[in-house]
């Protein structure tokens, strides 16, 4: 079994709702479970500051599947709760990324693991070190407490 971290993140419509209805679709994954599940935290929006706050989540699974083929499930996911993408970094009423997946490292465009911009996100980083501060990131060699040390993170507040 792989262990894998996915960031969650919604800005449209009942965003909770969003978060749960996608947690529930990954934990009937096949050959997946869910381990654990983090707070949800509120954050303004990242990228571009016109637009309504995210909430955002991080979920811990294990699985067997291949990381393509689990990249293919969050997008259906994503799909089945009517996605909604007007522009880049636009709203949206789900977006799951791969954060980690166990040691793997991918770089094509279809998938870049470990996220790329994870250690500038604090909106990613808080709910992950709920989960895990200890975690060694494999892209810096830092634990995800200390990744996070380096972020301002006041605007990222617990729901
Ligand atoms: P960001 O990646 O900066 O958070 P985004 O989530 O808004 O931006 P999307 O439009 O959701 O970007 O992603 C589009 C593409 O990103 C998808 O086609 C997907 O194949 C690719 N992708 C690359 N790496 C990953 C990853 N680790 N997790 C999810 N999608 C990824
Ligand atoms: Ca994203
Ligand atoms: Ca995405």
């Amino acid at each position: 079994m792989t262990v894998v971290f996915l960031s969650l993140g919604s800005n449209l419509g009942d965003k909770v709702a969003y978060l749960n209805q996608a947690i529930q679709s990954l934990s009937q994954v096949h050959e997946t479970q869910l381990v654990k599940v983090s707070s949800f935290y509120r954050t303004a929006a990242w990228g571009k500051i016109d637009q309504d706050d995210f909430v955002n989540a991080v979920v811990q699974l294990e699985t067997n599947l291949e990381a393509i083929d689990f990249l293919r499930e969050c997008q259906q996911i994503e799909k089945d709760l009517d996605r909604v993408r007007h522009e880049h970094w636009g709203p949206r009423t789900i977006d799951i990324d791969i954060l980690l997946y166990g040691e793997e490292t991918f770089n094509t465009p279809d998938l870049k693991v470990p996220h790329p911009f994870m250690t500038e996100r604090a909106f990613v980083l808080v709910p992950l070190a709920e989960l895990t501060e200890d975690l060694v990131l494999p892209n810096t060699g830092k634990t995800v407490l200390e990744a996070l040390a380096q972020l301002s993170h006041e605007d990222v507040t617990k729901i």
